[in-house]
């Protein structure tokens, strides 16, 4: 069963990948109340992280589950639509194979990355706990 409405999924789809989501504000909203300061979508680095804590060399990604395909047997919000299958699939995984090669290029260059998913967002005391272990951690 697609658990997403027409209108839920149009306005998914329709929403620029990774542009200031409602997901991203969440995460943004926590990181600060926790007293971390940052810039957005830094261009000059792989994958344009949403958040960027540049004296700390650090970096924070909120990715959509369905744009950046989150492979969790527990997320509800990847499902692959039912029509156009394979078109989906192929630019899907495509996503998630650059997504892969960002992380990997960032790490090369020195910088720790964090991916905090949309569907996490609903244990948000599990999110903040997380953040805290990867903004602590050297
Ligand atoms: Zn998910």
């Amino acid at each position: 069963m697609d658990t997403l409405t027409k209108e839920q999924r149009s306005e998914r789809m329709s929403r620029v990948r990774g542009k200031d989501t409602a997901a991203e504000r969440v995460v943004r909203r926590l990181v600060f109340s926790l007293g971390y300061r940052y810039r957005l979508h830094v261009r000059d680095l792989p994958g344009v992280p949403d958040l960027v804590f540049r004296s700390l060399r650090k970096v924070i990604f909120v990715h959509g589950c369905f744009w950046h395909r989150h492979r969790s047997p527990r997320c509800r919000l990847a499902r692959v639509p039912k029509t156009r299958v394979e078109f989906w699939l192929t630019k899907l995984e495509g996503n998630r194979l650059r997504d892969t090669r960002n992380l990997r290029a960032l790490r090369c260059l020195g910088w720790q990355a964090l991916v905090v998913w949309e569907c996490q967002l609903r244990d948000l005391l599990a999110v903040r706990h997380r953040v805290e272990m990867f903004m602590a951690a050297r």
